[in-house]
């Protein structure tokens, strides 16, 4: 019987997580044992006080600097070299910031196992002159293989911590779902399969322009009426949004984890929701500070997706005059651009009337 190699290409935070869910299944000798035990890690090489991570990661078999305090499992091997970590893989997980996905994958054109199947983790998307396109799409562009997505209310820590949580995959292949779904499934991990994969990753991407409004509604002091409104009205455009770019787009998708389930934990508990709030507080004490600024004190190396998103968005709405119909989009990036104060992230969904 063929047993699958699985690679993990992404060494931060939610790519620390899914590999020990990955290593945890991988590494079960059974009757029907598929998959190869180590999983390899492209680490992207740093140094951690004085020590490379890879090897950090491979006597310790943590991630100090990504993903503090979790075991990764023996058989997660990190790999500094992306080649070398993705050669022999049958299954390719991505999971790096949306921003470095596209330099990532050039560096593996022609060097994938032919028959490979890959999934992506990474929430964002590509702007190019021709139009938007998803992580998966250039996934299968450039490396000529199949590409599926999962998506939802994963914050890596609580997956780390074993908390109860739910992803959806989004597939067009069944048979690579099928298989992802064993390598991911866990008692603590529950995966469906929806064969909606432009709407789950599309979810995946827009809520993180939604989590920075509801970031200053808490940098504002106000409470869960305003969060729960900013959350309806973002919820109304992701889904407005992914059904004109793409029509075949289902409606049950957004009522998926990858949906208002992300969307309702990004917006309470990740990481967009914390540095918009700090820097929404930051203005209104008079003491501007940057996103970037901000994202290098709180994050520690861990990358904010929604501000670039909002910006790649807001190309697409501006191209396509869209923007008054979205205007929970427009008014975060407004906001975050500086043209606007941040008290209007709740001023245009209360008021009938827009300030864009
Ligand atoms: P992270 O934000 O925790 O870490 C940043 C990563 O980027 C590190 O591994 C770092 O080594 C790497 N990096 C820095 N510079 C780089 C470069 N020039 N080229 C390549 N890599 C570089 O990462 P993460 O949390 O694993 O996020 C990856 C994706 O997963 C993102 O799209 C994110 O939205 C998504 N996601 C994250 C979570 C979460 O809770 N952290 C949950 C679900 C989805
Ligand atoms: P943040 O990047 O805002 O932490 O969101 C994490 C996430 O996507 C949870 O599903």
């Amino acid at each position: 019987m063929q047993r699958y190699s699985v690679a993990m290409v992404g060494s931060g935070a939610w790519a620390c997580a899914a590999a020990r869910m990955i290593a945890q299944n991988t590494e079960v000798d059974d009757a029907a044992d598929e998959f190869v035990d180590d999983v390899r890690m492209w680490v992207f090489e740093e140094d951690v006080e004085g020590k490379k991570l890879t090897e950090i990661i491979n006597t310790t078999h943590t991630n100090p600097k990504y993903f503090p305090g979790f075991d990764l499992g023996p058989n997660v091997v990190a790999v500094p070299n992306i080649v070398d970590a993705v050669a022999d893989a049958d299954l390719i997980v991505f999971c790096a910031p949306h921003q470095f996905l596209h330099h990532i994958c050039k560096q593996l054109v022609g060097k994938i196992k032919p028959g490979a199947a890959a999934i992506s983790l990474t929430k964002g998307m590509r702007v190019r002159p021709e139009g938007p396109q998803l992580i998966s799409q250039m996934v299968r562009r450039l490396l000529g293989i199949d590409c599926c997505v999962l998506m939802g209310a994963n914050i890596a820590t609580d997956i780390g911590r074993e908390q109860l949580s739910e992803a959806v995959i989004g597939y067009d292949n069944l048979d690579a779902a099928v298989l992802f779904q064993k390598i991911f499934q866990r008692p603590y991990f529950r995966v469906s399969l929806l064969p909606d994969p432009v709407g789950a990753e599309m979810c995946g991407t827009l809520k993180n322009i939604v989590a920075l409004g509801a970031g200053m509604v808490d940098g504002l002091g106000l409470g869960p009426n305003s969060k729960a409104a900013v959350i309806r009205q973002g919820l109304m455009e992701m889904k407005a949004f992914s059904k004109a770019l793409y029509p075949s787009v289902r409606d049950d998708t957004f009522m998926e984890s990858c949906g208002v389930g992300d969307l309702v934990a990004t917006c309470y508990g990740g990481r967009n929701r914390l540095v918009a709030c700090e820097w929404t507080k930051a203005q209104l004490a008079g003491t501007p500070r940057t996103f970037e600024d901000l994202e290098t004190e709180l994050l520690k190396g861990q990358k904010l997706q929604g501000v670039l998103t909002s910006n790649e968005v807001q190309e697409i709405l501006k191209v396509r005059g869209w923007e008054t119909q979205y205007p929970l989009f427009t008014t975060v990036n407004r906001i975050i651009n500086g043209y606007l104060p941040p008290k209007y992230a709740v001023d245009f969904v209360a008021g009938s009337k827009y300030h864009i």
